[in-house]
């Protein structure tokens, strides 16, 4: 009470004082008016309320209704205020500076959520106009605050609390929506390369996303290269040399190519929140080659950059047989390049130890039932893993829904989601697991497996020797000299467990 009744002596006396400066200047006005600043805003998500001249126009009343002068004008068009949005709004920033720097006496608002929806920005206002004594008119109310006041201030934190509440509540909306569409597999935001999408002509409303007979192609050719190990940067080029229309660029570069290789969308499903659904459109690629590709892009020794890391066939695959590091390849020293450990335990020619371990590889790939059973029993886990997923999934609604309906306590719901998220990340690594023999399809269908093998890029071939999961250890040479080099014994390949 104390306080603002000092604070309503101040605001009188400084008018006072504005009215002497203005008396000695000119004499002319006999009492000098408070200055106002007008805001007016309306955001798109808003069908009713005022426009913003509309705002204008009222508050302007209400300022010669006070006698007030209005000084300025700050206006936001569809901008929304809350802080969902990531627009910025320029008036407003001006406009808080402004009262900032003591510029008016009243700010003049339509309503206090046109002032602003996010609670730390509003109360942030009210600061500065207590700070600068600044009035605060709200049009819709026909009431002129002093947020200097306690009560009116409290009044006006209250107004921010409830805009920001439904701000909060609307979001949730959204949340809600986008989760819902999510589940029943609408596709969301941009098209996709390789798509289109069709509207009703009448209602405009959303009708499906079909493959684009252009780019559908374009989208099947990437991943399925990238599957089978092709190096992202050899496929780009390749795309800018036949001239393939790129999406919304002038050249293909490396990262459409992994973004096209890294969406879901084309293989029909819809990721949420973490969880994919199955999409309403029509799958690109089937699930297996997509998460052939997904599985090499993220392979995390793929993406650190080590010498020589694509250039030679066993380059961090081979070990050291005294430290069983991961052997380096470079040409060291001299023209012809080697492996090496980093330790210095162990060398041999790259040249050497490539044509052996190729001779072992290929000795291993003749064998058809072997290769047939390499590509065609995880292509059974996989269909096993995703009915498996399914089935999971299907569990889950099914806890949501009782959970929702009261049939089960939200705590037995969290542990029982806890668990069935758990299994179901363990049947989708079964399924990333599968896409592996991708590199062995080339293989498969050759007549001479070593005629194909020497079409392969180095990339590839590593993804065949990774694939057939072989341990190759390279051993220090049992006597010194240039011959014992290149002694045969001191490689060791072991196989793995059928
Ligand atoms: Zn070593």
């Amino acid at each position: 009470m104390q306080l603002s009744s000092l604070h309503g002596a101040w605001l009188v006396v400084r008018r006072t004082s504005f009215c002497a400066f203005a008396c000695t200047l000119g004499g002319m006005e006999s009492e000098r008016r408070a200055r106002a600043a007008v805001y007016a805003r309306v955001s798109q998500d808003r069908a009713e309320g005022r426009s913003v001249s509309e705002q204008e126009a009222e508050s302007r009343r209400a300022c010669a209704n006070n006698g007030w002068a209005v000084a300025a004008v700050y206006a936001d068009n569809d901008v929304s205020a809350s802080r969902f949005t990531t627009k910025r709004r320029a008036d407003w920033t001006r406009l808080v500076s402004d009262l900032d720097s003591g510029m008016f006496d009243v700010l003049v608002l339509w309503e206090p959520s046109r002032g602003s929806r996010d609670l730390v920005t509003w109360a942030a206002l009210l600061d500065v106009c207590r700070r600068q004594k600044v009035l605060l008119h709200v049009t819709s109310h026909g009431r002129t605050y002093d947020p200097g006041n306690p009560r009116d201030w409290r009044t006006l934190a209250d107004d921010g609390v409830d805009s920001a509440y439904e701000s909060e509540k609307q979001s949730q909306r959204i949340t809600r929506a986008m989760a819902a569409n999510a589940k029943a597999g609408r596709p969301h935001g941009r098209v996709p390369y390789g798509y289109v999408r069709s509207y009703d002509p009448a209602t405009k409303a959303f009708v499906g996303q079909e493959p684009d007979p252009e780019t559908a192609a374009v989208v099947r050719e990437i991943i399925g290269r990238v599957g089978r190990a092709e190096p992202v940067i050899a496929v780009s080029r390749d795309l800018n040399a036949r001239g393939v229309r790129p999406p919304a660029a002038r050249q293909w570069s490396r990262q459409h190519v992994r973004r096209i290789a890294l969406n879901p969308s084309y293989a029909g499903l819809r990721l949420y929140a973490g969880e994919s659904y199955e999409g309403t459109w029509p799958a690109l690629v089937d699930a297996a080659e997509f998460y052939a590709a997904k599985r090499l892009l993220e392979d995390p020794a793929r993406r650190k950059t080590k010498p020589g890391r694509n250039k030679y066939l066993l380059s961090y695959i081979a070990r050291c047989g005294v430290c069983d590091e991961q052997l380096q390849a470079a040409p060291r020293g001299r023209a012809v390049p080697s492996y090496f450990c980093a330790g210095g335990h162990v060398q041999a020619g790259v040249a050497w130890l490539d044509a052996l371990i190729e001779g072992v590889v290929l000795a291993r790939l003749d064998d058809g039932e072997l290769l047939a059973r390499l590509t065609v029993a995880d292509d059974e886990q996989a269909v096993a893993a995703r009915a498996k997923i399914g089935e999971l999934r299907e569990r889950l609604a099914e806890w949501r829904d009782a959970a929702a309906n009261g049939k089960a306590s939200p705590a037995s719901l969290a542990h029982i989601e806890t668990n069935l998220l758990a299994d179901i990340e363990v049947e989708e690594r079964k399924v990333q697991r599968a896409g592996a023999p991708a590199a062995l399809v080339d293989l498969l269908g050759a007549d001479v497996i070593a005629d194909r093998w020497r079409t392969l890029q180095v990339a590839q071939r590593r993804e065949v020797v990774k694939v057939l999961g072989m341990a190759i250890t390279l051993n220090r040479a049992n006597a010194s000299g240039r011959h014992a080099a290149g002694a045969y014994d001191r490689v060791a390949v072991e196989w793995p467990q059928p």
